[in-house]
């Protein structure tokens, strides 16, 4: 426990991507520089130091997991929740590095490594505790939340103007974030399964970012403008001293202990500027929106990155937008989070990417 008390409660890793194909052809050069055994990342002038940097500095695959989210999943069986957010502009890796698609490198990526190390523990310790896991994906478009796992949706339909859209069922309520007595936050009107086996959740993980996708107006952007969370629920009921005689029911309720932590793992929404999302009002709209969830999880992390600010008692500003709102009671106090910034290697998107490293570095 006192572990957790003691450490940071916000890590921050940067994960640089290879350049890709289309950046190439175009002859793009990289213009971002990895300081030799330092976790310092160079753009022009610009010198930045994280808790870790991952890509392009002969790193393991595996590494990122290991040193960033391993510790969080072992943290949700001592019952504390956690968040894992992949931040960066359209195109910089977040989707790749968390694995919230089934397209690509599906197994390298953050959330199916969570998955199998998750039930290879359960399967260690299941003589002794009993588990329920639960999983829920949402995603979060123009302040509102969408549930990618709502069973009647899964059809798609034709909307007037010819692209793929969903069905909307008409009168269903809007999904809302709400606070318990003690703090925990719920999502009412979500779809949350039960899963029992790795299969199935990774059936979940699957389904929903299929409908992340054809829920879509336009393919190419629908990923970029929305912040997409895929939450895992661990409840346990741990018997403390398995051998005690049960034959007294009251030593036996003495000898349970119940907890419950969740893990929300977290494709955030392109960080680019809104002007660049489109040219029309709509999409510029949505730009804003996308703006205020960052905005707002800029400040929040950055309120609980400040040991001084935190002593003092300081606001922490989770109210600002849906997002910090629904990742309130995993962000700060006994729970751990970690970012990993997304950039691109390719001078095109220096300037994108200098303002992500900027992002990254107020979190710290
Ligand atoms: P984002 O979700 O931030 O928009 P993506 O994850 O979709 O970005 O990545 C953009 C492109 O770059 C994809 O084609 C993806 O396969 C590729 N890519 C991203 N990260 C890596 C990586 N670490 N190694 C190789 N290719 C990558
Ligand atoms: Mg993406």
């Amino acid at each position: 426990m006192e572990a957790v008390t003691e450490d940071c409660c916000v890590k921050v890793a940067v994960h640089i991507r290879p350049l890709i194909g289309d950046e190439r052809l175009q002859g793009c050069k990289d213009c971002v520089t990895v300081v030799p055994g330092k976790p310092q990342v160079q753009i022009s002038t610009h010198s930045f130091t994280f808790d870790h940097v991952y890509g392009s500095n002969g790193s393991p695959p595996s590494a990122m997991f290991e040193e960033c989210v391993a510790p969080l999943v072992d943290g949700l069986f001592q019952g504390y929740n956690a968040t894992v957010l992949a931040y960066g502009q359209t195109g910089s890796g977040k989707t790749y590095t968390m694995g919230t698609s089934f397209k690509d490198g599906c197994q390298t990526g953050l959330i199916p490594q969570v998955m199998s190390t998750l039930f290879s523990k359960i399967e260690t310790l299941k003589h002794q505790t009993q588990f329920q896991l639960h999983v829920s994906f949402i995603e979060i478009l123009k302040e509102e939340v969408r549930d990618l796992l709502d069973p009647a949706s899964v059809n798609k339909s034709e909307t007037a103007n010819g692209h793929v859209g969903k069905v909307t069922i008409p009168g269903k309520p809007a999904i809302q974030i709400r606070e318990t007595s003690n703090g925990v936050i719920t999502l009412a009107g979500s779809t949350e399964v039960n899963v029992t086996t790795l299969r199935e959740m990774a059936g979940y993980l699957e389904q929903g970012s299929l409908s992340r996708a054809t829920g879509s107006t336009n393919m190419n952007n629908q990923s970029s403008r929305s912040h997409a969370i895929f939450t895992i629920t661990l409840e346990q009921m741990r018997k403390l001293n398995p051998n005690f005689p049960d034959d007294s029911g009251v030593n036996e309720k003495t000898t349970e202990e119940y907890l419950c932590a969740k893990l929300h793992l977290v494709d955030l929404a392109g960080s680019e500027r809104a002007k660049r999302t489109g040219s029309d009002g709509m999409r510029f709209k949505e730009g804003v929106h996308i703006n205020k969830g960052l905005l707002a999880l800029g400040n929040v992390i950055s309120a609980l990155g400040d040991e001084k600010k935190r002593k003092e008692g300081v606001h922490v500003p989770y109210r600002d937008s849906k997002l910090t709102r629904l990742l309130q009671d995993s962000l700060g106090g006994n729970s751990r989070t970690v970012m990993i910034a997304c950039i691109s290697p390719a001078d095109i998107n220096a300037e994108e990417t200098l303002n992500t490293l900027k992002y990254a570095n107020r979190a710290r």
